[in-house]
């Protein structure tokens, strides 16, 4: 936990969000400015300010923070065809320093990303 970590202050209730699944260790919310019909993001309930902070101990954390995603993605009606983001560091747009996987869909998806 991080006191001014905005995901953390959602995880903890301080500032709500509309969430779609949640269990003991992975939160799903809604994106709060959606890029795409249905976007949403998947965190851990554990402090990690990003991918290129994990460490050995997160690589089951951030797989299951995976397989919910495409799980929900599917339950949500973008199984046919959805994107992943993880944004690293501030020169790829990171905004909130608490991984978050994106997954976006319900448009067509450009490659390459911008
Ligand atoms: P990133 O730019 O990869 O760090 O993504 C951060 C994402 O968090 C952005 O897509 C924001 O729209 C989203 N976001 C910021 N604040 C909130 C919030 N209170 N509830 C839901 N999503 C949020
Ligand atoms: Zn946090």
């Amino acid at each position: 936990m991080d006191a001014n970590c905005l995901f953390c202050k959602i995880i903890r209730g301080d500032i709500p969000a509309k969430k779609l699944y949640e269990n003991d260790e992975v939160l799903a919310f809604w994106d709060i400015s959606p890029q795409a019909p249905t976007h949403f993001l998947v965190i851990p309930k554990r402090h990690i300010a990003g991918p290129a902070a994990m460490g050995g101990e997160d690589e089951q954390l951030i797989g299951k923070v995976m397989r919910i995603g495409a799980r929900l993605a599917t339950e949500n009606g973008i199984g046919d065809g959805f994107r992943i983001v993880f944004n690293n560091g501030l020169e790829a747009g990171q905004t909130v320093f608490h991984i978050h996987m994106h997954i976006l869909g319900g448009r067509r998806m450009n490659w390459p990303p911008g």
